[in-house]
C-alpha cells in the first residue's frame, strides 16, 4: 500500500499502548508459531480469533509485522486544522456485529453519525442535476429540512427507493449468517465456498447494474444516486461487481459509526488483548519454506522461524518473495486519492451566486472528464473556514484545486492503494496459499473491501488454521505420517 509521508509521519507521532517490542537487535527468533504480515484489521483479528478460539498451549506465539510505524492499515487518521480524521476507512454499519464487539470488548467509545439536514448536490461538471436544501448553521429547523430533503429525494426516485433499500437489505441478511454460532458454520477453504454457503457468490458474477436492474430500480436511480455512492465508496461506477456495489450502498444506511479517537484503534486495541508481538516498522521481504518452518525476512537483515504464516494485506502491489513461488490470480488495485482541504469551496467554479448554495456533499455521477468523486464538508469552524475531504481518481493539480476553492489554508494529499478493482465476475486467490501453513486473509477482499469483511475473512482463516493443525495437517510434506497429538489439541470449530 502506497502511504503518503505526511500521513506516516503524522502517525508516527500518535501514541498509544501496544505489547510490541521491537527486534532490531535480534538475529534469529526462536520459532514464533505464527506471524502474521500485516497490523490492519485483518492481522490483529486475526489475532484476537486465534486467541479466543485456542488454548495457550495451542499456540506458542503471535507475531504481527507491520511495515508502517503504526497499526491500523487503511484505518488511519490525518490531521487538519488540530483536528483528527478519518482518512482512510472511516464509517462502519450498524449491522458489523464483529466491530461492534470489538469495540465493547476494547471498551472504545461509538461516535454515531447524525442523520441530520446535510444537503446533497450530484454534480455533472455543467450543473447540479439534484439538490436537497441547505441549513444555515446553528439552525433551529434541522429535524423538519431533513423530513424535507427526504421527500424532495423521495419525489425524485419514487419506489426505486425502495426497491432499493430491499435489495439491500436481503444482502446484509445473508451476511448476517457469517455471525452465527459456530456449531452452525461450516470452515470454509476457499472464498467460493463462503460465499456460496452465505448465498452471496452470485452478486459477485454479476455487476451492481445488471442486479439492481433486474431488482426493477430505475436507470435515473441507477445512474445517479447510487453511481453517487458507488463513486464515493470505492472510486467506481455500477459497473462494479454486485456484492461490492451493495455494500457500499449499505454504507449509506442510517446509523452509521466510527470509533472515537479513530477507527485504528480497534487495531491496536484487538494486538494489545490477543498479547501477540508487534513488530511496528519492520517489513518483510520474503517468506522461504525451509524444512518444516517458514523463514521470514525482513528490512531490518532479521530473520524469522515460524510454522505458520499469515498475509493479512493485499499482495497486489507488494514485493514480498515467495519461495516456492506461489500463484494468486492478478488483480488491479483502485487508487483513491484523498485531499483534504481546509478552506471554502468556491461558488464560482458551481456556477452558483453564493459559497451557501453549494451542498454539504457533492457527488458526481459517471464522467471520465469529472476530475473528482466527491467533496463533503469533514468540519465547519465558521461560515467561511470549513474542512472538506475530496475523493478523486488521480492526483487533483494545485491549479485546480486554485479554482475550485476561494481559499485554501491547509491541504493534505494522500494516495491510496485502497481497494481492488471490483470487476464481475470476480476471480478470488486462495485462502491457503500452499496447501500447507501459508494462508492470505485478503483473498475475500475481492468480494468487498470493508473493516468488517476483513473481520470476517480473518475469523475463518483462524478457524480453518486451527482446524487444520488439529486434524494433523502437515507442517511439513515429511510430516504426513504424524499422529495428531503432535500438532496439539483438538478444536471444536
Ligand atoms: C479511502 C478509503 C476509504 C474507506 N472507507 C471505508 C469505510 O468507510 N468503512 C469500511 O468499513 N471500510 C472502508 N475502507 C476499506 C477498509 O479500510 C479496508 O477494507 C480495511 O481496512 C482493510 O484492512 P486490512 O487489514 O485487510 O488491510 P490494511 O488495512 O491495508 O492492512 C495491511 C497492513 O499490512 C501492512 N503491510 C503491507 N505489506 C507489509 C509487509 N511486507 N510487511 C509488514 N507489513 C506490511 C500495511 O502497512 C498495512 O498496515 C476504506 C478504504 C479506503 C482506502
Amino acid at each position: 500500500m502506497a502511504e503518503p509521508d505526511v500521513l506516516f509521519l503524522f502517525l508516527l507521532s500518535v501514541s498509544f499502548t501496544l505489547t510490541g517490542r521491537s527486534s532490531a537487535t535480534t538475529r534469529v527468533v526462536s520459532s514464533p508459531s505464527i506471524c502474521v504480515i500485516g497490523g490492519g484489521i485483518g492481522g490483529s483479528s486475526l489475532a484476537y480469533f486465534l486467541k479466543s478460539y485456542s488454548s495457550d498451549q495451542n499456540i506458542s506465539s503471535i507475531r504481527i509485522f507491520e511495515k508502517s510505524g503504526v497499526v491500523g492499515g487503511r484505518m488511519a487518521t490525518v490531521e487538519v486544522a488540530g483536528d483528527k480524521f478519518e482518512a482512510g476507512a472511516s464509517v462502519i454499519h450498524p449491522k458489523n456485529m464483529h466491530a461492534i464487539r470489538f469495540a465493547q470488548l476494547l471498551n472504545l467509545k461509538k461516535k454515531t453519525r447524525k442523520d441530520d439536514a446535510s444537503s446533497i448536490g450530484i454534480w455533472n461538471g455543467q450543473k447540479f442535476i439534484f439538490k436537497t436544501v441547505s441549513l444555515p448553521p446553528n439552525s433551529r429547523f434541522g429535524k423538519i429540512i431533513s423530513f424535507l430533503n427526504s421527500l424532495l429525494v423521495l419525489k425524485r426516485y419514487r419506489w426505486s427507493l425502495f426497491r432499493m433499500h430491499r435489495f439491500v437489505e436481503r444482502t446484509v441478511h445473508c451476511f448476517l449468517k457469517y455471525y452465527q454460532q459456530l456449531e452452525a458454520r461450516p470452515v470454509f477453504e476457499t472464498v467460493e465456498e463462503m460465499l456460496q454457503w452465505a448465498g452471496l457468490h452470485s452478486l459477485t458474477q454479476r455487476t451492481l447494474q445488471e442486479e439492481l436492474a433486474e431488482a426493477g430500480l430505475s436507470q435515473r436511480l441507477i445512474s445517479e444516486l447510487v453511481t453517487v455512492i458507488t463513486r464515493i465508496n470505492y472510486g467506481q461506477d455500477v459497473s462494479i461487481s454486485a456484492l461490492a456495489g451493495t455494500v457500499s450502498l449499505a454504507g449509506s444506511d442510517s446509523g452509521l459509526w466510527s470509533v472515537e479517537g479513530g477507527n485504528w484503534m480497534l487495531a491496536a486495541g484487538l494486538i494489545n488483548h490477543s498479547n501477540a508481538s508487534l513488530n511496528l516498522g519492520e517489513e518483510i521481504l520474503s517468506v522461504a519454506r525451509i524444512g518444516r518452518m517458514y523463514e521470514l525476512k525482513s528490512t531490518r537483515g532479521s530473520s524469522y522461524s515460524c510454522e505458520v504464516v499469515v498475509a493479512a494485506t493485499p499482495l497486489d502491489e507488494l514485493n514480498i518473495s515467495f519461495s516456492p513461488p506461489i500463484s494468486v490470480p492478478q488483480r488491479k488495485l483502485m487508487h483513491t486519492y484523498t485531499t483534504f482541504v481546509r478552506g471554502l469551496l468556491n461558488h464560482g467554479y458551481f456556477g452558483l451566486n453564493s459559497h451557501k448554495e453549494i451542498p454539504d456533499l457533492v457527488g458526481t455521477i459517471e464522467d471520465l472528464n469529472l476530475p473528482f468523486s466527491s467533496i463533503g464538508v469533514q468540519k465547519t469552524y465558521s461560515i467561511d473556514d470549513k474542512v472538506y475531504k475530496v475523493f478523486s481518481r488521480s492526483a487533483i493539480p494545485e491549479e485546480l484545486l486554485d479554482q475550485m476553492f476561494s481559499r485554501r489554508q491547509e491541504t493534505i494529499r494522500l494516495n491510496w492503494a485502497a481497494y481492488p478493482h471490483f470487476m464481475a465476475p470476480e476471480v478470488f486467490a486462495p485462502f491457503m496459499l500452499d496447501g500447507l501453513h501459508l494462508y492470505y486473509v485478503n483473498a475475500f477482499e475481492n468480494a468487498a473491501s470493508t473493516i468488517e469483511t476483513s473481520a470476517v475473512a480473518a475469523e475463518n482463516v483462524a478457524r480453518l488454521i486451527l482446524k487444520r493443525l488439529s486434524s494433523g495437517t502437515p507442517t511439513d510434506v515429511h510430516y504426513i505420517g504424524m499422529s495428531v497429538s503432535e500438532y496439539g489439541h483438538k478444536f471444536d470449530l
